[in-house]
């Protein structure tokens, strides 16, 4: 089978190019205070301590540890974007591909997903086996944050189809079509720290299961947003068209839009 191909087309498309903020964008809008987090400037600070945090690169550390110290501390709630992508045939492939294999394009997946939620100024807030789970509008503050999340499942798409090509090929015959489902939703969220035993900082509320059950409704190389998405991104959704869907644990068909 020509499935073992597969991690070597992945592993070979990972050199993406990042366009990374050489300043830290928290610093910069709470305090307006260029803090250089690439290049020659940022040296110096790298000696601090001060270095892109690894939850969103054009963010500092000593905003990352500010925001988390923040969260423990209580729970905000905000209006937010909340995306949901999940590579689908994941599990078809898994009986096929290698683990080494499998934890590659797995990989490669939340990679590309995290380059794009990044570049739009989103938080990558989870990852849960073969789904991402991203936040707008926090820590970074955007006006426009629901079209920011439209424009990153675009580019999630983007890319993914850019090395789709190769990898179809590498399972024609197998019968298994991959591609990725986005789901987004709008509206009001609680951020923070629940749980008990494991605490886990994350969000909640109705817009976050909205925004998953709409993924799960979502084809292949599909995105469906919400009506609330759809009226405050209409400048980024001409081209939408409406359905109805009767989406697990709603009682009523609910309306959602291509995007
Ligand atoms: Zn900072």
């Amino acid at each position: 089978m020509a499935v073992g191909r597969t991690r070597a087309i992945w592993e070979g498309n990972r050199s993406m190019t990042l366009h990374y903020a050489t300043i830290c964008k928290g610093c910069w809008q709470q305090m307006h205070m260029p803090i250089p987090l690439r290049g020659a400037l940022s040296v110096p600070f790298r000696a601090f301590g001060i270095r892109p945090s690894r939850m969103n690169p054009n963010i500092c550390t000593i905003c990352e540890t500010m925001f988390e110290r923040r969260m423990k501390a209580r729970t905000v709630t905000l209006d937010a974007t909340i995306l949901f992508a999940d590579l689908r045939a994941y599990t078809k492939l898994s009986q096929s591909m290698s683990t080494t294999e499998m934890g590659g394009l797995l990989d490669a997946f939340y990679d590309q997903c995290a380059v794009a939620i990044w570049r739009h100024d989103g938080l990558l807030n989870k990852t849960i086996g073969d789904a991402v789970m991203a936040v707008f509008n926090f820590p970074i503050r955007r006006g426009d944050h629901t079209r920011q999340a439209v424009l990153a499942a675009r580019e999630m798409q983007r890319s993914f189809g850019a090395e789709h090509p190769e990898l179809a090929a590498s399972l024609a015959g197998t019968g298994i079509q991959v591609g990725i489902g986005v789901g987004i939703h709008t509206g009001e969220i609680s951020f923070g720290e629940f749980g008990h035993a494991h605490r886990d900082l994350t969000a909640i509320g109705t817009v976050v299961n909205t925004a998953s059950r709409a993924q799960s409704a979502a084809k292949a190389g599909q995105i469906l947003v919400t009506r609330a998405v759809y009226d405050r991104a209409r400048s980024v959704l001409s081209a939408s068209t409406a359905g109805e869907y009767q989406l697990k644990g709603f009682d009523e068909p609910i309306e959602l839009y291509t995007a």
